[in-house]
């Protein structure tokens, strides 16, 4: 999702989510029960070390083994999908945190085009991986809608242009008519719908991601931090409660929980939570709600995002904040906000609610590359993570495995410090305030 201005905090100063907070109905709804891989215990030697068990991390090990590595390990210090990759809305989409036209701006039109085009590519990559891989992850083939919040068409349409014009991703434009057929809610006027993309269930993919990867050679170790990382001949050595590795490679990826190993990584993110809640299961009072199994979130900067689940329950996210919230909390927040769009759903039951944190780089765009010798990073995806993620992984695995220099078309948006603390604030004002013109925005279109 573009959260795009907003960035937040380390683990020194975030209350990390409270264990309730991560009570979601991902977890709730695992078909299968989740193979455990055991703590590392004692010590050991590998080629390749990755860091941080979300997509970020599972890509490039992944990636590895597909490339024959097969040496390859990768702690977590909870579980598999524990942090954002478990816990998101499920939209896969191109493109990343930071806006086309500023990439445009920035990179000029070949290099922002071919940024670009490797998200897109991710998004086939994710879809030839889960049916290769066979993974059951409630995969829905029915695209994403950008509903406009405002009358004011021209960011719809400037964004259309854009896109077809210096990306070659075609957006086909919902008259406010068709788009009120298919989602049943007056705050909408025309929208934008992306036929390419594609929405599921993050936690089954992240697990089915694991699995596969395990079979092709992957070792994985789960309840295992890593708490310190230094020097060790040409290679690198990692400590962990109870174990230590030897490895030739390092990639550092644990996202918004921040890892504690190197100061300059933790500090080039803001974590930022965001939240989501879960509906009791709507039955036929869903057609009250939208006839499309479409994925939807509007053109506000702070804008809703939401998604039929294949059991007829609504999962309704938003909000970005540099606060971790309690999940009664995030439900009643949430809550007034489905109610703006859905009053019909009045009194509706919501039976999950969680929060997750993102991390946010000051560029809003990933850092993806080598920072040391033999040590690679992958964060600050934000809150457009699930292809880009699959996109990183590709560049690590094939410049770990192969030597692709490609991981260099990232050199503009490098470690640059997120200026904490004095960011949160700066962060959480920019959000206060681009909520404030959205709503100035909405009530002169309104009143006039
Ligand atoms: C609520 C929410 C909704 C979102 N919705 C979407 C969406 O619909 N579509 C989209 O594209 N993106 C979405 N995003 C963003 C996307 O989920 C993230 O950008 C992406 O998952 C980041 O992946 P990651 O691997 O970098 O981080 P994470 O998934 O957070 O993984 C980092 C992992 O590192 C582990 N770790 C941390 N420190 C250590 C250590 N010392 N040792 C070992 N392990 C460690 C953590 O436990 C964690 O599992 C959303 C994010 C959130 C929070």
């Amino acid at each position: 999702m573009h959260f795009d201005q907003g960035w937040p905090l380390s683990n020194a100063e975030y209350p990390m989510p409270s264990p309730d907070s991560t009570h979601s109905y991902y977890r709730a709804s695992m078909s299968e029960p989740r193979a455990r891989h055991a703590p590392l215990r004692g010590r050991c030697e590998t080629k390749v070390c990755v860091i941080g068990g979300g997509f970020a991390g599972l890509n490039t090990a992944f990636g590895l083994t597909e490339r024959g590595t097969t040496d390859v390990l990768l702690l977590e210090s909870d579980r598999i999908g524990h942090g954002a990759s478990g816990r998101n809305g499920g939209f896969v989409f191109g493109g990343f945190s930071r806006g086309e036209g500023a990439l445009l701006h920035e990179l000029g039109p070949s290099r922002a085009r071919a940024l670009y085009a490797g998200t897109t590519a991710a998004v086939e990559l994710i879809r030839r991986r889960i049916q290769r891989c066979r993974i059951e992850c409630d995969q829905r083939e029915t695209g994403v809608i950008w509903a406009n919040w405002f009358r004011d068409q021209e960011v719809l349409r400037a964004r259309q242009r854009l896109l077809a014009e210096h990306y070659g991703v075609d957006w086909q434009w919902l008259p406010e008519t068709d788009l009120r057929r298919l989602v049943h809610s007056t705050r909408y006027h025309d929208g934008l719908f992306e036929p390419q993309a594609f929405h599921f269930h993050p936690l089954k993919y992240a697990w089915g991601l694991a699995q596969a990867a395990t079979a092709a050679g992957l070792t994985i170790h789960e309840h295992t931090p890593a708490i310190a990382l230094e020097r060790s001949g040409g290679g690198w050595r990692i400590r962990t409660p109870e174990g230590e590795i030897e490895a030739e490679q390092v990639v550092l990826s644990c996202g918004g929980y921040l890892a504690g190993l190197r100061r300059a990584v933790d500090a080039g993110v803001m974590p930022i939570a965001t939240y989501v809640m879960v509906t009791e299961p709507l039955g036929a009072r869903m057609s009250e709600v939208m006839t499309t199994n479409a994925a939807i979130y509007d053109s506000r900067f702070a804008f809703d995002y939401y998604r039929p689940l294949p059991d007829t329950r609504l999962l309704w996210g938003g909000r970005i904040s540099v606060l971790d919230r309690s999940p009664d909390a995030v439900k009643r927040l949430l809550y007034r906000d489905l109610l703006k769009v859905f009053p019909q759903l009045a009194g509706v039951r919501i039976d999950y609610a969680w929060s997750g944190l993102m991390s946010y780089a000051r560029h809003q765009m990933p850092q993806i590359g080598r920072i040391d010798d033999g040590l690679w990073l992958a964060q600050a995806f934000g809150g457009h993570g699930v292809a880009p993620t699959t996109f990183a992984g590709e560049v690590l695995a094939s410049a770990i495995a192969e030597g692709d220099p490609q991981w260099q078309e990232f050199a503009d948006y490098g470690l640059v410090s997120a200026l904490k603390p004095a960011g949160f604030i700066g962060a959480q004002l920019s959000y206060w305030w681009a909520q404030a013109k959205d709503e100035w925005k909405a009530w002169r279109e309104t009143s006039n």
